[in-house]
């Protein structure tokens, strides 16, 4: 059964770990997923773009093969399926669909109009037991065509959304999403710290996981990162295994051909990627 992502960060803030949301795009990635959780006793969240989930037919077909994947490969570990970086109209579809988490990404509304939406949505996500995730920064690179310039977040403002009663708080810290580029400057840890100081227990999250160096990640973790994203990293992991099955002609021998066979190394690089990331950020055996 799909569970609220709130008691999981509120374990893993306490327990200075953070619990991957990794994107899932199709059968396969959600699979892999869910059995490197299973195998490693891990909390997991399984993140889904609005692009993502209109690409898998829709957020009740989401729902539906998650669900079915939870019962029938007897997955006990807890798993959130979270709407990432949702609309306001997002938001709802998936509320009405079966998610358990949802973002609210009103970080490109102006701050009065983000926290009356975020006030909105708190109220409905706490009736029906569902965690909320809010943005406060806009965070750089590019997701679904959405370009953020790579904002630092004013702890004030982190303090106002979290106020609020949202579940976490994700917070520009310099942070980017997809590839970093060769001149990046690196977290803010400063800002970091001081939306740390204002907001306390807030479990916070860092977008964008693909590609920051371990040490960064284990001082985000010291500093209140209770929650990180990992996208880019399983979709490069993937298209390079499967690159190499095709280049080597495995697809051309025998039955190679067979998806279920084509699909196969990409699918274990997704896992050893996946594996990678809980134990860098310490949410093995925390299930
Ligand atoms: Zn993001």
């Amino acid at each position: 059964m799909l569970v609220s992502a709130k008691e999981m960060l509120t374990k893993a803030k306490a327990g200075h770990y953070a619990v991957g949301q990794f994107n899932i795009n199709n059968l396969e990635w959600t699979k892999s997923i869910l059995l490197t959780a299973q195998e490693l006793n891990s909390p997991v969240i399984l993140g889904v773009s609005e692009g993502a989930g209109k690409y898998m037919a829709g957020y009740k077909t989401v729902v539906g093969m998650v669900n079915g994947m939870l019962e029938e490969q007897n997955i006990t570990v807890p798993v959130a399926l979270h709407l990432d970086h949702g609309s306001y109209e997002g938001c709802f579809k998936c509320i009405e669909a079966g998610f358990s988490s949802i973002m609210f990404d009103g970080s490109h509304y102006p701050i009065e109009e983000n926290v009356a939406k975020t006030k909105e949505l708190v109220a409905i996500c706490n009736e029906k037991g569902i965690s909320l995730e809010a943005e406060v920064g806009s965070i750089g690179g590019e997701e679904d065509g959405v370009v953020g310039m790579g904002e630092v977040a004013d702890p004030k403002e982190c303090k106002a959304i979290a106020d609020l009663g949202v579940t976490m708080l994700a917070a520009g810290i310099g942070n980017i999403h997809g590839k970093y580029p060769a001149n990046w400057q690196g977290l803010s840890f400063e800002t970091l710290d001081a939306i740390q100081q204002l907001t306390g227990d807030m479990p916070l999250v860092l977008h964008g996981g693909t590609g920051i160096p371990a040490d960064m990640i284990k001082k985000a973790i010291s500093l209140g990162v209770s929650k990180i994203n990992v996208n880019t990293e399983c979709q490069l992991a993937f298209a390079e295994a499967t690159r190499k099955y095709i280049e080597a002609g495995k697809d051309l021998e025998g039955k190679g051909y067979d998806p279920r066979k084509l699909l196969a190394p990409g699918a274990e690089a997704i896992k050893a990627t996946v594996k990678e990331k809980m134990e860098l950020f310490g949410s093995v055996g925390k299930a």
